[in-house]
């Protein structure tokens, strides 16, 4: 269901690369997929929401943070395709609206504040319903019939979405005829992350992916990634070789104090960024992924002659409802 700017530009950021004295930097726009500002979330949505027509939804219902990217762009694609969305948001109404928030309630949303748990939400990305569940059921009562999409969009089916966009990347670097040696990305439910990796081994790449985490599950990131990779494999009937935990890369020493808490390092990559590059990124994921990647090239990670695609995924929306950080 073709729902994203693509493809999205691979732009060389000249100025970075020179300041950072490193590899060679490059960004993957993923913020410019344009649905409603854009990010990462629409690439998955594209094939979610082609099922999600086929099961002749009337609404559809997801979860996710106060300000999340995920929501407000499920919002806009049900919206674009003439469905009512309710989201059910992690938190007490607050008083004003701004960032994400703001922009699902321009977009209609029918919104519902519940605080949840942890434990619930990891639930919720494993397809289960603890919380999503109970109104799915309200919805049926009513004779519509609704549609849960896990969290994130993790699913086999999302994960067509950086299949994609990996084919996308290894095309345009023919084009310019650059080898691209890493790329660096954000990581959270793992959704990306998993796409990049099947990408890179179904289109047969010598690229090494590597993810830095914004947050902790229970489990170490890699086995559930590694475990995303190989449903999908068997769902979507893949001819790939199977992933090991040892196959993916995932750091865990920017995260700081929490998931959506941005580090004193995540405000200063954010700014390095928008000065050298007029590239915006955002305090939750990609902020921190940056300030990751500025330190991985000061500890010489990589060698100069290198080539590293840093996958911009979204977020910018972010920035406005933690404006405090920037002072
Ligand atoms: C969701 C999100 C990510 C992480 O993607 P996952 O597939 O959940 O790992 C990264 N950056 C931004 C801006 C996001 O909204």
């Amino acid at each position: 269901m073709p729902l994203a700017f693509l493809p999205t530009p691979l732009e060389f950021a000249e100025n970075l690369t020179k300041k950072l004295n490193g590899p060679k930097i490059y960004f993957k726009r993923d913020d410019c997929t344009g649905l409603a500002f854009g990010g990462n979330k629409t690439r998955k949505l594209e094939y979610i929401m082609y099922d999600v027509l086929k099961n002749k939804t009337d609404v559809v219902i997801t979860i996710g943070g106060l300000q999340s990217n995920w929501a407000r762009q499920t919002a806009a694609a049900a919206k674009k395709l003439g469905l009512d969305v309710i989201l059910i948001l992690n938190g007490e109404k607050p008083n004003y609206f701004q960032g994400n928030l703001l922009l699902d309630h321009i977009l209609g949303c029918n919104i519902i504040f519940k605080p949840y748990t942890d434990e619930e939400e990891q639930m919720e990305e494993a397809g289960q319903t603890p919380i999503t569940g109970e109104t799915a059921k309200k919805i049926r009562k009513d004779g519509k019939i609704p549609y849960v999409i896990p969290l994130g969009g993790v699913t086999p089916l999302g994960n067509l979405g950086y299949i994609n966009a990996i084919q996308e990347l290894k095309k345009q670097s023919e084009e310019i005829n650059i080898n691209i040696d890493h790329i660096v990305s954000a990581v959270g439910t793992g959704g990306t992350c998993s796409g990049i990796e099947l990408g890179l081994r179904l289109f047969d790449m010598n690229t090494k992916h590597y993810g830095i985490s914004i947050s902790r599950h229970i489990k170490p990131k890699n086995l559930e990634i590694a475990d995303l990779c190989n449903r999908t494999i068997d769902e979507l009937k893949f001819n790939c070789k199977k992933f090991t935990p040892g196959d993916i890369e995932i750091n865990y020493d920017y995260i700081g104090e929490g998931y959506a808490i941005p580090t004193k390092d995540c405000i200063e990559a954010i700014n390095i960024t928008a000065q050298t590059e007029g590239i915006i990124l955002d305090p939750v994921y990609s902020g921190k992924a940056m300030a990751g990647l500025i330190d991985l090239i000061k500890k010489k990670k990589y060698k100069k002659e290198e080539t590293v695609v840093f996958l911009h995924t979204g977020g910018q929306t972010g920035n406005f409802s933690y404006n405090n950080f920037f002072k």
